[in-house]
């Protein structure tokens, strides 16, 4: 078959590998200048700088890990996030560590001390209206003094960087970069695989679906002892900071910080998370049922289901949608 790819992030290149591992013809058209999606990251002042907010590749799933390392190697970076708190600096998950800092504390106080101001910041909604299932991605209270952010069997990113491991996993695929809607849909294929958002996909016909987006800042600052600084406090505007030599632990003087602002997506700026409050579900749910009547489209990725998926779940919805996975606890629609 010939098939057309939309998007050279994280699930249209793992479709377009899957499916010329197949033995389909596949084309991929991207919009952005560059392959990768938000995973994308560049050399910059001597760091490897990841451009749309820390990645660290985690997951539990044997299958998904096993892929991914046919086009990298990877490293354990060690990822560690710490909480500057009102309290002082911790070790987010809240750990036996953090508890040694600061206190044991109630479930109550902890929401209060991580989550509250740093929540409110990142979705611009009071605390009360943030859905549990985007609060619950952390959890409020981990056993034991492993400080690691994500504690899956697997962890790491790649030791050439996140991009090399896309242009790896893009080899001898033709790869059309600064793409507009015209161009994949001109292009002759007998199915299409669609990884942006279903809004764009029909021409707003059902209204715009909302997400929330970063600013980045980047400052040249001396090296860091902290990977990443959570800023769960309402004295600073960012919500955290991350010090980009840590990814490949460089042994600098000067690092690359980078700073995120939450800000709405305003059509211009990144689609960074889907928001999955106020009219959007209700929305995504009237798109979802006009895609599943589409005939020889395939919608899959962070953007086409509207999830806030992990980049293993990504890989992990796309081998199933394409037939080649066995993770239905993902999405079996
Ligand atoms: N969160 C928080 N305080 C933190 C870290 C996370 O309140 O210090 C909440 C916040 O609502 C955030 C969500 O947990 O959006 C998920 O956090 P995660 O670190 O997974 O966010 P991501 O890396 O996907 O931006």
């Amino acid at each position: 078959m010939r098939i057309t790819v939309v998007g050279a992030g994280l699930a249209g290149a793992v479709a377009a590998r899957l499916l010329v591992d197949a033995g389909h013809q596949v084309e991929v058209f991207e919009s952005r200048e560059n392959v990768g999606g938000n995973c994308f990251d560049e050399w910059d002042r001597g760091v490897l700088v990841q451009r749309f907010g820390p990645h660290c590749f985690h997951t539990d799933k044997a299958e998904v890990w096993e892929f991914v390392n046919r086009f990298a190697t990877f490293r354990d970076p060690n990822f560690c996030v710490v909480a500057n708190t009102q309290l002082g600096v911790i070790p987010i998950p809240f750990n036996d560590v953090s508890a040694e800092r600061v206190g044991e504390l109630s479930p109550e106080e902890i929401r209060d001390l991580l989550f509250v101001d740093y929540s409110e910041k990142h979705w611009g909604i009071p605390w009360a209206e943030i859905p549990s299932s985007i609060t619950g991605r952390v959890p409020k209270r981990r056993e034991g003094r492993d400080c690691r952010y994500h504690l899956d069997r697997w962890q790491g990113i790649p030791t050439e960087g996140f991009t090399r491991m896309f242009e790896t996993m893009l080899e001898g695929i033709p790869v059309h970069l600064g793409c507009g809607e015209d161009d994949w849909r001109g292009a002759k294929a007998d199915h299409v695989v669609f990884t942006g958002s279903l809004d764009d996909y029909f021409r707003r016909a059902l209204g715009t679906l909302e997400y929330r987006s970063l600013e980045f800042e980047y400052a040249t600052e001396a090296k860091r002892e902290h990977f990443q600084i959570n800023e769960c406090n309402r004295v600073n505007p960012w919500t955290r900071a991350v010090d980009h030599s840590h990814w490949l632990d460089q042994d600098v003087e000067w690092t690359v910080i980078g700073r995120e602002y939450p800000c709405e997506w305003d059509g211009k700026n990144v689609r960074m998370y889907p928001k999955p409050f106020g009219g959007n579900p209700e929305r995504f749910r009237r798109y979802w049922e006009a895609a599943k009547a589409e005939q020889d489209v395939t919608f899959v990725g962070r953007l086409a289901t509207y999830k806030y998926l992990d980049m293993d779940d990504v890989v992990a919805q796309v081998m199933l949608r394409l037939g080649e996975g066995k993770y239905p606890m993902i999405d079996k629609e």
